[in-house]
């Protein structure tokens, strides 16, 4: 069974690949006929492609000790732990995963919901074999750096491009950017199954929920200047 590791910082996202790397690993690997094949069947094989997507792992920029890359609406942005009180830092949940270098699961990124969110996620034990699998498929592949799990939530429902503006990832429908598809990078896919009576279709079919913005260098925005 795979373990869950308290997050670290420096372990689990520090470590994350530039988007810019992870994105050119991924091509350069052909992992999306992993995806599409292997990896798709196990998500529907093991029935968690309502709850959880396929991501392509990878850091906006590096974080300092003591915070969390957490979501909240369309921003995600580093909180700082050391200033949050006991009841924000309790309402705080995993909403992304990644398998460690030590052989776990850990969780790299998180929302937040006051109150606390009956959040499911991965830590049920009907995805305990998912889990165990999928691990196993990412090292065969060679994969484990390059993908991971994210929470499907509202804030994922829609399909948006994700900018880095300062130190806040934003995240705008994808319509925003119609003009710029070009310097957009996949970083989030669902499965699903195809629409009844839709013959013809393929049984399953991927479907990108969340992209990442380039600028021309192929580098995250780091300021925004556009206007809407
Ligand atoms: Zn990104």
């Amino acid at each position: 069974m795979v373990q869950f590791e308290d997050y670290n910082v420096q372990s689990h996202y520090n470590s994350l690949l530039d988007l810019e790397d992870a994105s050119n690993d991924f091509n350069a690997r052909q992992a999306s006929s992993v995806v599409d094949t292997l990896i798709r069947d196990l998500f529907l094989r093991r029935g968690v492609q309502d709850t959880l997507g396929l991501t392509l792992l990878h850091k906006h920029f590096p974080l300092d000790d003591n915070t969390k890359m957490v979501n909240y609406g369309a921003v995600a942005y580093p909180w700082d732990m050391a200033d949050a009180s006991s009841e924000v830092v309790r309402d705080i949940y995993p909403t992304a995963w990644r398998f460690t270098d030590t052989g776990g699961i850990a969780p790299y990124e998180f929302g937040y919901t006051q109150g606390g969110a009956e959040t499911p996620g991965v830590r049920k034990e009907e995805s305990a074999e998912f889990l165990q699998e999928l691990q196993e498929l990412l090292q065969k592949h060679n994969l484990t750096s390059l993908l991971g799990l994210r929470l499907l939530d509202a804030a994922t429902s829609e399909p948006g491009v994700e900018f880095t503006s300062g130190s806040a990832n934003i995240t705008l429908p994808r319509e925003v950017f119609a003009n710029n598809q070009g310097r957009h990078v996949e970083a989030l896919w669902v499965f699903q199954k195809a629409l009844e009576g839709s013959s013809g279709d393929p049984l399953v079919y991927k479907v990108c929920k969340s992209y990442c913005f380039k600028d021309n260098k192929g580098k995250h925005v780091k300021k925004h200047h556009r206007t809407f």
